[in-house]
């Protein structure tokens, strides 16, 4: 039987600087590229097509603005923002599916299901995003080679189109639909509800173990051992050469078995106060940090219970993070390469960086696992990821993600594009090859500038 649902109020980041400086303009996480747009707040399922009547320049749904570049910005265009379609619908604990609206976050969703005894089925390294920006760029997690993508997990939901036409969507309706939507970029229409299979816990807390590793083989060794754990992730250190080239702490964990009170978390509280002065994160504050952080685990390994807040998002603890980056704002480089060059690519690219002097105070290493993403754009397949940020320094960062871009496809990968500010066309088109057999399902009115910088199309309403 469904329960009925209450839902908790979500931290309403853009009502919180309202206070402090007026309406601030809708930035991606990275706050580059910057463009003006008219935000178009919608609240109910039927908003859409409504609102947008007579509008010029085309539109996009978009969520917490948690991508780093442009999938979530429309220079000078309509953004529909759906975070005020925050309802939860409907939950059976039988089954764990949840129904919930779009603009529903992750965050929201938590609130309701640990006290429950369930949890997400994958989960980014943010809960600040919402159930349509994850279904719309299919997102993985620490647990990708057991569960696969965010999309694999979604039964069904509801899509809306520009012509009014409302398709109800999973893998045996609308198929088509359904795998052009996840991983969709937001143009294949408007998500206005999905249903999620939510996974039982019986505690909150993660059963979790740290180890040091120096080079991608004992990275990769440890990865093998680890098969059959949850969740796994790496933090790697690519300021540092020689010896140390490639040291990281290869952190996994699973849900304890051990019954524990599930209970709600509690709301964070720091928020990152100003715009850093450019020069705050260089090589030498970023490489002291890294080396810090690595000593920080005095031993090679190290076992505890912990929270599920700091296992999976160590990074929300200080809202708006961000501004740690200055206003030039931060570029990511996230790739994945397949198996078969997948170390060597890795030790190219991680050489590569080091020799830039350009620092990343955030290196996260992973590895896809083979459970196919249902999305016809997806970005994961099996192989080695690495998510790199640095600061914007335009004569410098530039310069080297086009060589890393270049690097990744020499090595048959590709670039992700929720993270993603700077690959040329032609990359793109490479990376994604059945990127115009998508272009047939797009809305009509519905673009992105990441979309016309890849693909040169408009919109054609
Ligand atoms: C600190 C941090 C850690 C992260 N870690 C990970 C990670 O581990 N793994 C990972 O995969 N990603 C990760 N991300 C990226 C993030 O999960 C994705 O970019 C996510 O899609 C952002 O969701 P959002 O609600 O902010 O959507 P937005 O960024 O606002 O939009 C994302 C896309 O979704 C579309 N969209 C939004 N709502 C709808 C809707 N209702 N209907 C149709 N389309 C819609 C938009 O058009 C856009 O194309 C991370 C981001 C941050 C800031």
């Amino acid at each position: 039987m469904p329960t009925a649902l209450s839902t908790t109020p979500q931290i309403d980041l853009r009502a919180a600087d309202e206070q402090l400086s007026g309406p601030p303009p809708f930035e991606s996480w990275g706050r580059y590229p910057t463009y003006g747009a008219k935000i178009i707040p919608l609240h109910w399922q039927s908003d859409f097509p409504a609102v947008t009547a007579g509008l010029h320049n085309g539109a996009l749904p978009v969520g917490m603005g948690r991508s780093y570049g442009d999938v979530c910005l429309l220079k000078d265009g309509n953004l529909l923002l759906t975070t005020g379609m925050d309802r939860l619908i409907d939950f059976d604990p039988e089954t764990g599916l949840l129904t919930a609206e779009g603009g529903v976050t992750l965050a929201q969703i938590l609130d309701f299901a640990v006290p429950r005894g369930f949890f997400l089925p994958v989960s980014p390294g943010t809960k600040y995003v919402t159930l349509g920006g994850a279904i719309a760029n299919d997102i993985h997690g620490k647990n990708h080679h057991t569960a696969g993508t965010f999309g694999r997990h979604i039964t069904q939901f509801e899509l809306v189109r520009s012509d009014g036409s409302r398709k109800l969507c999973s893998p045996t309706e609308n198929p088509d639909l359904y795998a052009a939507t996840i991983g969709g970029l937001g143009l294949t229409g408007l998500i206005t509800w999905a249903t999620l299979r939510l996974k039982p816990i019986v505690s909150r807390k993660i059963d979790y173990e740290g180890i040091q590793f120096h080079g991608i083989d004992e990275f990769l060794d440890l990865t093998n051992q680890s098969k059959d754990v949850e969740y796994t992730v790496s933090w790697v250190d690519v300021t540092s050469t020689g010896r140390n080239f490639a040291r990281g702490v290869f952190m996994q964990g699973d849900h304890s078995n051990r019954r524990d009170t599930l209970g709600s978390s509690a709301k964070p509280k720091l928020v990152f106060p100003f715009d850093a002065p450019a020069f705050a994160l260089n090589h030498l504050s970023v490489s002291l940090f890294n080396t810090a952080f690595f000593h920080k685990q005095i031993h090679k390994r190290v076992v505890s219970l912990q929270d599920y807040e700091p296992f999976f998002y160590p990074l929300d603890k200080v809202l708006r993070w961000n501004r740690m980056y200055g206003k030039r704002g931060l570029l990511q480089f996230q790739y994945v390469i397949p198996w078969q060059h997948a170390k060597e690519g890795t030790i190219a690219i991680l050489h590569e960086v080091a020799k830039s002097g350009l620092a990343s105070f955030l290196a996260v290493l992973k590895v896809f696992g083979d459970v196919p993403s249902p999305g016809m754009m997806s970005f994961p397949k099996p192989g080695i990821t690495l998510a790199l940020d640095f600061p914007i320094k335009p004569d410098q960062t530039f310069p080297l993600f086009a060589r890393l871009a270049d690097m990744t496809l020499e090595f048959g990968g590709r670039l992700y594009p929720a993270k993603d500010a700077a690959m040329t066309a032609s990359q793109f088109q490479s990376f994604y090859p059945q990127w115009e057999q998508f272009a047939r399902y797009r809305d009509p009115m519905l673009t992105s500038s990441f979309w016309e910088r890849v693909t040169g199309d408009k919109p054609s309403l």
